[in-house]
């Protein structure tokens, strides 16, 4: 077994342990319900290569199963069963009524050309409709690392050319392209789901005294590891909206620092003009990328891949929260470490699940067929404005023009995609908080997390009368 995949059941047996359930129980909660393996071949340039790939269901306790799809030439089936399982806890926490699912294609991405990943992705999908693989009722996919809207456009054009009657065929996949059955705000999700749980677990007084920190975001020196989808939308929320201080970026060329701060936007357009992050102004080059993870700051936010911080890193890690926004970026020996120098370790399956909260959100947007919004927004816009005249008859005062349109403005998707995000981050946190207070056995934020994962998985068994 890889480490990856023993790490996440070593952190469920540690859980599992406080729960009190029977263990027969515990083990269909832990074991993985299905794996298809495939090999199939495409047309590279003159020749045929033969590509690798998965997709692993976990947990069919809720159905779909749902989880993101990986292109990277790292990918194996312990992996892809390892990020399958995150995906069925982080569900449940967030209460997302999905059971666990990950995909993964053994290509490094560099090597193809659109063309060529076209071909490669939909051939991908065509395996999966061939085995009942993918369907809005049946298993959802979804970006991950080395994929995008673009990959999922081409998902749901497949799908649709096979199964183009199927009423709810955009449900099939989410993380589209916005008109292309897509909904505004997922490709922020993850990040600025990263920023509410940060922003909520920096609010409460007792724990940031034990940290040694003051409460809020403000002010707070962050370092990110990795510029990817993920990374660079919590660093830019965190900086923009939080108040946070970057002080230090890692990515696939190199480290930087800069004490005083980098301007997340300003960089990610340096990054495109020059290819690389390395020379930005102001900043000074690390020895190695990995000494990002080291660096003396506030918050850390491995957001890149898993294993990062091991045995071998932890103890020179010095920030005081880890924000675990990858999947997997610590090993559970090495949080272990971290835990017990009194660093706060903010889970994955908790801290990144507002990318897999926002395809719900997606998804439910598919099944009714209509934009979030679209039958509410005019009727409080107006009600409002009554309100307004009102106010101003009664007081004498008239709001100015400015005043009027931001009290009076219904929602939009994109205000109601950022509420229910937000909602759903804070009530989730003080659901693992809550745990961690309560019971004085456990003494880190994941095993509070596994638990309530485990006791919500548990109770939707037996509420299908199903377990004795
Ligand atoms: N790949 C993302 C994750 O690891 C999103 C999954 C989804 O939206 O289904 O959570």
């Amino acid at each position: 077994m890889s480490d990856f995949l023993g790490s996440v059941n070593q952190n469920f047996d540690k859980a599992a342990a406080h729960t009190g359930l029977k263990k027969g129980l515990l083990d269909q909660i832990k074991a993985c319900n299905s794996v298809y393996q495939m090999r199939f071949p495409v047309l590279i340039g003159k020749e045929y290569q033969v590509i690798e790939a998965y997709r692993a269901q976990h947990s069919h306790h809720r159905l779909p199963t749902k989880g993101g799809i990986r292109f990277s030439h790292k990918v194996d089936q312990d992996e892809v069963v390892a990020l399958a399982t995150l995906m069925t806890y982080k569900c449940a926490i967030v209460d997302v009524p999905f059971g666990g699912a990950k995909g993964g294609v053994c290509v490094s991405t560099r090597e193809y050309n659109e063309e060529q990943l076209e071909r490669i992705t939909r051939r991908y999908t065509m395996e999966l409709i061939r085995k009942n693989f993918i369907g809005p009722g049946i298993d959802v996919p979804a970006p991950d690392y080395g994929t995008g809207p673009r990959e999922m456009a081409w998902i749901l054009d497949t799908y649709l050319t096979m199964k183009g009657g199927e009423l709810d065929a955009a449900g099939c996949v989410t993380g589209k392209p916005v008109n292309q059955y897509g909904i505004r705000g997922r490709t922020e999700a993850t990040g600025r789901g990263v920023f509410y749980a940060l922003k909520e677990a920096c609010s409460f007084e007792d724990d940031m005294k034990a940290l040694g920190l003051k409460t809020g975001l403000e002010g707070k020196t962050v370092a990110v590891q990795g510029l990817g989808n993920v990374g660079y939308y919590a660093a830019s929320i965190c900086q923009n909206e939080g108040g946070c201080k970057i002080i230090s970026v890692a990515e696939y060329e190199g480290a930087i620092y800069n004490e005083n701060g980098i301007d997340i936007e300003k960089l990610m357009k340096y990054r495109k003009k020059k290819g690389s992050i390395m020379g930005f102004p102001g900043t000074k080059k690390m020895k190695s990328r990995k000494d990002v993870l080291t660096v003396k700051c506030d918050i850390l936010i491995p957001a890149a891949l898993e294993n990062q911080i091991t045995m071998g890193n932890a103890k020179s890690v010095k920030a005081k929260i880890v924000a675990e926004a990858a999947n997997g970026p610590v090993t559970a020996d090495a949080a272990a470490h971290l835990v017990k120098k009194g660093i706060m370790v903010i889970p994955d399956m908790y801290i990144n699940a507002g990318g897999v909260t926002v395809s719900y959100f997606e998804w439910l947007k598919n099944l009714s067929h209509m934009r979030f919004g679209r039958m509410e927004k005019r009727f409080d816009q107006n009600r409002y404005v009554n309100l307004m005249n009102q106010l101003e008859k009664m007081t004498g005062k008239k709001a100015t023009n400015k005043e009027m349109a931001f009290l009076t403005r219904g929602a939009d998707e994109i205000d109601l995609v950022r509420s229910g995000l937000e909602e759903t981050m804070i009530t989730a946190y003080h659901e693992i908080r809550s745990v961690l207070k309560r019971k004085k056995k456990i003494t880190d934020l994941r095993t509070a997390a596994f638990v309530v994962a485990i006791n919500k998985i548990a109770s939707d068994y037996n509420s299908l009368g199903v377990w004795p």
